[in-house]
């Protein structure tokens, strides 16, 4: 992941850092480099400008081109900035847990997403991460009735990572299952119910109207999208998408593990305005992450 774009950003920076003085023609050349570096990586075109006018706005200012080592300021600009682009904000809080369940229990986790994203999996490993870190008693429930097994996938993981799943009834749907998660949940004292919803291979209206229905009933403290990275610009307009619909709270972006561009994951804050919270490193059930923007900044930045 990132490599592509951590090579040719790498070779930019060295010619940066390689000059003494720097003219404002020195960097914008720089800029337009770096331009090309990201969207040839996936980042989302208004993304990448955007990314690129700041930087610029900051870099061509006397101080910075008068200094003692200009490329060096100019490169640590770069640097600031891709960790705001990746949700900087956040990283203040890099000791807060990332999920806001500071609710009346039980806190409920709305997962959302296409299918094959890995909304089921990514279920399973968040509610193993609350589990086993933070001493939560979790509950599962899979409102998936379209894809077949969809419900009894969830079960076997919950079986896996030993938290319990709410008994599937057959026939019943999303909203009801909702309905009745909740009161299994509260009649067992569970401290966070995770809803694993339905996903559709594109996103549609009907797919758009059960997430509302479900969000309306079960009132989530965290609605959380889960993202596939491989998929690049899909990935981004799958999140402009479900953000334009659902009251998003965060993103799980899934498959960093694999040879992604990172697009999705440069593109995903600016995007949906929601932090990347957890990310996906495997298929293994404790393959996840928090997501730490300064971090995957200096895993760009080399
Ligand atoms: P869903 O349809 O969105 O519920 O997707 P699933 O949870 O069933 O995941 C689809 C496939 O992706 C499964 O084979 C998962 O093991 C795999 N998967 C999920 N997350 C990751 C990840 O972070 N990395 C890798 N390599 N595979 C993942």
């Amino acid at each position: 992941m990132f490599d592509t774009l951590s090579g040719n950003l790498g070779s930019v920076f060295d010619r940066l850092r390689g000059r003494g003085a720097l003219s404002e023609a020195d960097v914008r050349e720089a800029m337009r480099e770096i331009r090309v570096a990201l969207l040839e990586a996936d980042v989302a075109l208004p993304v990448a400008r955007d990314f690129i006018n700041r930087v610029t706005e900051k870099a061509v200012g006397a101080a910075v081109l008068k200094s003692v080592k200009p490329g060096q300021q100019v490169v640590k600009i770069v640097n600031d900035e891709l960790v705001a682009m990746l949700g900087g904000d956040d990283a203040g809080a890099a000791d807060a847990a990332p999920l806001n369940l500071d609710v009346r229990p039980p806190a409920v986790v709305m997962m959302v997403g296409l299918q094959g994203s890995g909304k089921t999996t990514s279920t399973a490993k968040i509610g193993k991460l609350l589990k086993e870190k933070q001493g939560k008693k979790v509950l599962m429930a899979s409102l998936d009735v379209n894809r077949p097994a969809a419900q009894e996938q969830l079960k076997v993981l919950g079986e896996q990572v030993q938290i319990a799943t709410l008994p599937i009834i057959p026939g019943q749907q999303p909203v009801d299952i909702a309905r009745r998660a909740l009161e299994a949940a509260r009649l067992q004292n569970v401290d966070v119910l995770m809803l694993d919803t339905a996903g559709r291979l594109h996103v549609d209206a009907a797919l758009m109207a059960e997430m509302k229905a479900v969000a309306a009933v079960a009132t989530p403290a965290e609605v959380l999208l889960v993202v596939d990275a491989l998929t690049g610009q899909d990935a981004v307009n799958v999140a402009q998408n479900f953000s334009d619909e659902v009251p998003l709270t965060g993103v799980v972006l899934t498959r960093m593990d694999g040879d992604a561009r990172g697009g999705a994951a440069l593109s995903m804050r600016a995007v949906t305005g929601k932090p990347i919270k957890f990310a996906g490193t495997g298929e293994k059930l404790d393959a996840i992450e928090r997501f730490h923007p300064a971090r995957v900044a200096d895993r760009i930045l080399g």
